[in-house]
């Protein structure tokens, strides 16, 4: 080497150590031939332990038919690779020093594989440089998040969770659509507490408000993960039950209202019992449009207050004839 050689030599080692990234060096047999400082100081092994032997050997817990493979494509095909933290969260299992990167225990990294060719234009050694890209994850992580959170607080209702009335109705429609391509039966159930009014009068609003958590809770626990649970209005509730006939959908009715006639709702020293009515609607070509539907569903719901509440009905025509 000339003295500028060497020079230059000298330079690219010193920008090498101080890489804010791990830069290691590998021949054929996997044999390493450069573990740069930041490779040194996250995997805790010097240079000195682990140059000119098998990575395999010093570093265990690598991934290794894989890297193998990775390694070998490169030397094979003269070409770069590369890892994605999304696809292989991490490559060396380091430590994740930062305080705010809460959630991720250990780095993220991308990994970029790249042949390094010999005088005569061999392919001799592959590099491999380990980026930490921790901060970026947790970003996109945080962002996902956030946007799922967003998407969650959109359609749902704050008081019970269940779906909101836009949401639901959406669901509805999609559920009216998918029946008249299908050809599918499915069914619409409203229903409405009795005497809500008194409840407020006499126990004051926030006992109501227990009354419709409870009522939703109940909901949620006799219905299948598949109904669309809703909350419709103040004290009224919507479900879809899909590939559901008016006979089934009656016993899910009663069973979920002989629950509530028993249940008592203990709030702020009181004890409530209360009932509520429910109306049934099959979906059938009687129902022009998915408001429609919905529609014969209060319209039976309307008959079971007006004959005596507590009580479940299933549309039928003579109801509005
Ligand atoms: P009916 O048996 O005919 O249904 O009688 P009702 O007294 O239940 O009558 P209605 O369904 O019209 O009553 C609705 C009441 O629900 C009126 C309103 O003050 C109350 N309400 C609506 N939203 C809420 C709410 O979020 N919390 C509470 N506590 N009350 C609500
Ligand atoms: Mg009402
Ligand atoms: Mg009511």
């Amino acid at each position: 080497m000339t003295p500028n050689e060497l020079s230059d030599f000298h330079w690219a080692m010193q920008i090498i150590g101080d890489l804010d990234a791990g830069l290691i060096v590998v021949d054929h047999e996997y044999k390493v031939c450069a573990w740069n400082s930041f490779m040194q100081s996250y995997s805790g092994i010097t240079a000195d332990k682990i140059l000119g032997k098998v990575l395999f050997d010093v570093v265990p817990d690598l991934p290794e038919a894989w890297l193998r493979r990775k390694i070998n494509t490169s030397f094979k095909l003269n070409s770069r690779g590369f890892s994605c933290w999304e696809d292989r969260p991490y490559l060396f299992k380091f430590k994740n020093f930062s305080p705010i990167s809460n959630s991720l225990a250990e780095m993220r990294q991308n990994v970029t594989f790249s042949p390094l060719t010999s005088v005569n234009g061999e392919v001799s050694h592959v590099s491999l440089i380990i980026n930490d890209v921790t901060d970026i994850a947790k970003n996109k992580i945080h962002l996902i998040d956030s946007n799922e959170k967003l998407s969650n607080l959109s359609r749902t209702d704050g008081l019970t969770q269940l779906f909101n009335r836009r949401y639901w109705e959406n669901c509805l429609q999609n559920e009216y659509e998918r029946c008249q391509l299908s050809g599918s039966t499915s069914t619409v159930v409203i229903f409405d507490i009795d005497h809500f009014k008194r409840v407020n009068d006499t126990y004051g609003h926030t006992v109501g408000d227990q009354v419709i958590r409870h009522t939703a809770d109940e909901l949620r626990k006799a219905s299948r993960a598949s109904d669309i649970c809703g909350r419709y209005g103040g004290e009224e509730f919507t479900v879809i039950l899909p590939d559901t006939c008016a006979s089934q959908a009656l016993y899910f009715t009663e069973r979920l209202r002989k629950k509530i006639e028993k249940s008592v709702v203990s709030c702020e020293g009181h004890n409530v019992k209360y009932t509520m009515s429910l109306g049934i609607c099959e979906l059938s070509p009687n129902q022009t449009s998915y408001m429609n539907w919905l529609e014969h569903a209060d319209k039976a719901l309307y008959f079971s207050k007006e004959n005596g509440r507590n009580r479940s009905t299933v549309f039928e025509l003579s109801l509005i004839q």
